[in-house]
């Protein structure tokens, strides 16, 4: 395991490089302009370096002696993963390996030849699996219906079998902060259930451990980050299936909450490290049946939302009801 605080970057070469200078006004602003996005670049690169060390060490998803299989699909998402763990693997205390797995699904018009020759001039190890999923899709899911559930089913068992044939020991996708609660929001609205994409969890074939190094990383930060490192994105819609309806309804309605409350989002992304069992409705997570009161005073107890402006003012609350019970 390793800890965010060795993360500190180097200043990247772009902000240190000798500038030309000349006297005139506009050349001045020039060189100031480009100090500035040199800096907040390196200021991008650091806080995404600090916010995966800072996922990678409270989940505990590296170890000595690992080998991370990171699965590269050609988006910005996983071109990030892969260069940010490069980045932490230099800094780390420990040792662990990468191999950057793509799966050729074989769609139409897919650049082949894009991720050997980016990651070839990396210089990591690479496996390129080559499976027609995109036949087998198309001659299954009839004309019109939605093909991403069979398709990411087959990528899956594909990715976990070359994993297990590759030997390594953990699997890591790119999904970021942003997917994290988008899926928290649509189990909730269309499934029922308080469920999101865990940081760490076991795959279903129970023989791999999956890892989300970018657990703490907003998408509009990758989204920078892809261009200012250039990376040479593969359109995402070369199967020619539409983008999740659901998903992107539930996008907007997160961009509008943080443009009308900022911070909100903020709060949700804390909550889902927070859970009180006690006080939600799952009879498996807390022992409801066997409840007894004990005596004892819970300083911590529901007390929390006893100021909200619903809520009828402290001060007119007779003090011989204890405040604690307001809430429930
Ligand atoms: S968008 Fe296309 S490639 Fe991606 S999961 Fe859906 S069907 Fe598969």
């Amino acid at each position: 395991m390793f800890a965010p605080n060795l993360l500190d970057l180097p200043t990247p070469s772009a902000a240190t490089e000798p500038v030309t200078m000349t006297t005139t006004n506009s050349s001045v602003n020039s060189v100031k302009q480009i100090e500035k996005i040199a800096h907040e670049n390196n200021k991008l690169h650091k806080r995404l370096c600090r916010q995966v060390g800072q996922a990678i060490g409270d989940f505990n998803m590296i170890e000595d002696g690992d080998k991370i299989m990171v699965c590269l699909s050609g988006g910005k998402d996983s071109y990030a993963l892969l260069d940010i763990l490069m980045t932490l693997r230099e800094r780390a205390p420990i040792n662990f390996d990468i191999i950057a797995v793509n799966l050729d699904q074989k769609q139409p018009n897919f650049p082949a030849h894009i991720l050997p020759e980016y990651l070839t001039k990396l210089g990591v190890a690479f496996h390129i699996e080559n499976q027609d999923t995109y036949s087998i899709v198309k001659r299954v899911i009839p004309e019109g219906k939605t093909t991403c559930s069979l398709c990411s089913r087959l990528r899956r068992g594909i990715l976990y079998r070359v994993a297990t044939e590759l030997g390594a020991t953990k699997v890591a996708l790119g999904h970021h902060r942003d997917d994290i609660m988008e899926t928290f929001f649509l189990n909730m609205f269309f499934g029922g259930k308080l469920k999101s994409m865990p940081p760490k969890l076991q795959s279903d074939d129970g023989k791999q451990i999956v890892i989300r190094p970018l657990a703490y990383v907003e998408e509009k930060d990758l989204t920078r980050y892809a261009e200012v490192k250039q990376f040479p994105i593969i359109p995402c819609d070369l199967c020619g299936s539409q983008e999740n309806l659901q998903r992107k309804q539930i996008k907007g309605m997160l961009r509008e909450w943080e443009k009308k409350h900022p911070g909100r989002v903020d709060n949700i992304f804390a909550s889902l490290s927070t859970v009180a069992p006690s006080h939600l409705m799952d009879r498996k997570l807390f022992g409801f049946t066997d409840l007894k009161a004990d005596g004892v005073a819970d300083a911590n107890g529901d007390i929390a939302f006893d100021d909200e402006p619903c809520a009828t003012p402290t001060s007119t609350i007779p003090n011989i009801i204890p405040l604690r019970t307001m809430d429930e």
